[in-house]
């Protein structure tokens, strides 16, 4: 089969690399229907995270399980399956308690913008649907892979509650599905913070009552203007950037939660600062599988559809045009089709 690679920043290509197979009892490959480019690999692909040598990409997939180990026993050839980024088995007790993303035996799926992909603890991590589901249903059944399990993950540890004013941090397809999140979880008042009209728009349209285009101090500035003086219950910080991560804290009321998604590059926090902000911190790596059966089910009833935040369809083999099109801001997500 062929698989992407990054070579070196904004050197992606989609070449020859061996076929996926079961490796242990446990594994099962499947066959991916979509599968798309995330806002973080950008970070390798501008340079920022540096590259040793070159990297297989791709860690959102969802498809049709094509063969499994003599182990598995939850999902079976022929399924349609989603799962998350984060390799967990499910069963330590870090899984257990509902941090997937923090296993004892974590690791990163990063092959999957590729045809075929193999899955270790198939029981583990894949989620069936109910049925094979319809084409205009993968993209957001893909989304809850990533993006939108990650933007409930910055919901739901920024604590967002019935009535609560939530500010988000980033306009990418995470802040996006961040917004969405917390409309679900019945935010009363949703403060996207965009310049980009066309984000804004699909801001609006997830549920977000405000936007705004200010940033950084003047960003604060205008959330505290906005909530008489006090800052947001709940902020989703969508970026990972020095700024962003300021600019959650400070438009955090005390007392309130940041739930930080973004992965942090060249964030440094001033103790100080954080400890008279006096707010909860709570992310990282979104526990994704831990959301699957219930963001499955809200998909599949036609609650919600996060597939919305692809704008761009590419045939697999264009991946490097899907990777170029985000780099750019042409496109909010590229959903790729093998
Ligand atoms: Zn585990």
């Amino acid at each position: 089969m062929k698989g992407t690679v990054l070579y070196a920043p904004r050197d992606v290509r989609f070449e020859d690399r061996p076929d996926p197979r079961i490796e242990k009892p446990t594994d099962a490959i499947i066959r991916i229907s979509a599968t798309c480019v995330c806002g973080s690999d950008l970070w390798p692909y501008r340079g920022i995270q540096t590259l040793k040598q070159p990297v297989t990409m791709g860690h959102e997939y969802c498809g049709v399980v094509e063969e499994v180990g003599a182990a598995v026993k939850g999902v079976k050839r022929g399924q349609f399956v989603i799962g998350s980024f984060c390799v967990a088995d499910n069963t330590c007790p870090n899984c257990r308690a509902g941090y997937q993303s923090g296993c004892l035996n974590l690791e990163f799926v990063n092959k999957a913008q590729a045809p075929f992909l193999r899955v270790p603890f198939a029981d583990g991590m894949l989620v069936s649907t109910p049925d094979l589901p319809p084409d205009d249903m993968l993209p957001s059944l893909l989304a809850i892979s990533d993006v939108l399990g990650t933007g409930w993950f910055a919901a739901d540890a920024a604590n967002v509650r019935p009535g609560s004013t939530v500010v988000v941090v980033g306009d990418g397809a995470v802040g996006l599905l961040g917004v969405l999140s917390a409309k679900l979880m019945g935010a009363e008042r949703i403060i996207a913070m965009s310049r980009h009209e066309k984000r804004q728009k699909l801001a609006r349209e997830f549920g977000a009552t405000d936007i705004v285009t200010e940033r950084g101090e003047e960003g604060v500035a205008r959330i505290k203007e906005m909530t008489g003086g006090v800052g947001a219950d709940s902020v989703l910080e969508c970026v990972g950037s020095q700024e962003s991560m300021a600019q959650a804290i400070h438009s955090t009321r005390p007392g309130g939660s940041i739930g930080y998604v973004g992965v942090p590059h060249g964030v440094a926090l001033d103790g100080q600062r954080l400890f008279f902000a006096v707010v909860r911190l709570h992310g990282g790596p979104a526990p994704v599988r831990r959301y699957l059966p219930e963001l499955i089910k809200l998909v599949w009833d036609g609650k919600i559809n996060p597939g919305k935040v692809f704008d761009l369809v590419l045939p697999l083999d264009q991946v490097a045009e899907g990777y170029r099109a985000m780099d750019e801001r042409r496109a909010i997500k590229t959903l790729l089709r093998p």
